[in-house]
């Protein structure tokens, strides 16, 4: 049984990694923050289960990070932590710095620390926005990288210290140049997982309008669920190397909109420009989008489109597995669901105060 040690195992794609190393057959462990509330939602059908197991730990303490390598002694490790939005980097950059670039460091020199650089294998979780200010459409493995968010310079700090190790020392440590990657997991702050719990919420009468920033941004979605597939399959090949992971097809946070809009029988027009722009419901002239200069980034990353063509030939993988269509409505219906059951559960909670109140239930 092969041993798998997955840092930001709370996260979206740490828990679909997780579902998937253990259906492999993996020993999974998983690095997890202290905090003073447990917040596990997205692993918590896992735990109890025998071959998964936590450890507490943060990216920004090699003493602890040193802890956990030397006691599970991987196979595999995952670096997936990360402070991984790109508007809270411009917020907190020297956080994101710590943590998205020296992070990367503290893993690499543990896994040296503790002897197994030479049978312990990486994944990092790099990303399209070392590209940034595009030099080239669409992207490759050979495209030139502008980073453009303290975010994005910190994971480029992190894609070079891991080719770096990998020639310096010989570890086999892969980046893995993920492009946008969602699904019904994803944090609520992200733009598509904003967009689809609001058309549910406005849908079922819980919301009045969403505001939005660049509604002409360009990105490369595929579906979470797939892209943990690739992270496994790079670190099963031979040697080590970097691969960009995408589904070849780009769209607009617009064209999200009005897809994520119709799974709810709303047809969504947009008329007007920059922050004049809004979102009109066809069938009433009710505007339900409002671009908001609010959610505008100091700098922007517009045009994400991902070749996948390594990841294809090399590692066999699918880029076209999971539709955009299908991507957009299955992450509208489980948020149409959400939406639902927490309208139930706050009127559960209503009814249970007011009988307690009236002394109904004591
Ligand atoms: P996510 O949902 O935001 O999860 C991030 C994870 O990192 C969480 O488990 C979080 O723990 C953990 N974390 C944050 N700071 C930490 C620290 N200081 N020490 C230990 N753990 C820490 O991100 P994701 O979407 O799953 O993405 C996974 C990785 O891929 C990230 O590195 C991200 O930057 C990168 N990436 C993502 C995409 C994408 O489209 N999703 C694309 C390219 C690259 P808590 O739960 O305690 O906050
Ligand atoms: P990112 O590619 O990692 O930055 O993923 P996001 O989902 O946060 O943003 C994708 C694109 O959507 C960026 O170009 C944002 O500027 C754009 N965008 C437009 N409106 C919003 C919004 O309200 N929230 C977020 N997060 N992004 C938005």
């Amino acid at each position: 049984m092969k041993t798998a040690l997955i840092t930001g195992i709370t996260g979206q794609d740490g828990s679909y990694l997780s579902e998937f190393l253990l259906e492999k057959g993996y020993d999974v462990h998983g690095v997890i923050r202290r905090s003073s509330v447990d917040y596990r939602e997205r692993i918590e059908h896992l735990e109890g289960h025998a071959n998964f197991h936590l450890h507490y730990g943060d990216l920004g303490d090699s003493l602890g990070i040193i802890q956990v390598i030397n006691k599970v002694r991987p196979d595999e490790i995952y670096n997936l932590a990360a402070q991984s939005h790109v508007q809270v980097s411009f917020d907190s950059p020297e956080y994101t710095a710590n943590v998205d670039a020296t992070g990367v460091l503290r893993i690499l020199e543990a896994v040296r620390q503790c002897g197994l650089e030479k049978t312990c294998r990486i994944y990092q979780a790099s990303t399209s926005e070392l590209y940034g200010r595009v030099e080239e459409v669409p992207q490759n493995e050979d495209t030139p990288f502008h980073p453009y968010s303290p975010y994005a310079v910190a994971k480029l700090y992190g894609f070079w210290i891991v080719k770096e190790y990998r020639d310096a020392y010989n570890m086999f440590c892969c980046n893995g140049i993920l492009f946008n990657h969602e699904s019904e997991r994803r944090g609520e702050t992200f733009v598509t997982r904003k967009i689809t719990l609001a058309a549910a919420r406005i849908a079922q009468g819980k919301q009045d309008k969403l505001y939005i920033g660049n509604l002409s941004s360009m990105r490369d979605w595929g579906y979470a669920k797939d892209y943990v597939e690739c992270m496994w399959l790079m670190l099963q090949q031979d040697k080590a190397d970097d691969y960009v992971i995408a589904t070849g097809e780009q769209h607009s946070v617009r064209e999200f909109c009005q897809l994520a809009f119709r799974e709810v029988g709303i047809e969504l027009e947009f008329k007007g420009e920059g922050e004049d722009e809004k979102g009109y419901e066809k069938s009433t002239g009710r505007v339900l989008v409002e671009v908001s200069p609010d959610f505008y980034r100091p700098t922007d990353v517009v045009n994400l489109w991902g070749d996948p063509t390594k990841a294809k030939t090399r590692l066999g993988w699918n880029p076209s597995k999971t539709p955009f269509a299908e991507l957009v409505k299955l992450m509208v219906q489980s948020d149409m669901r959400k939406v639902a059951a927490d309208g139930v559960a706050a009127r559960v909670r209503m009814n249970l105060e007011e009988y307690l109140e009236k002394g109904i239930i004591k």
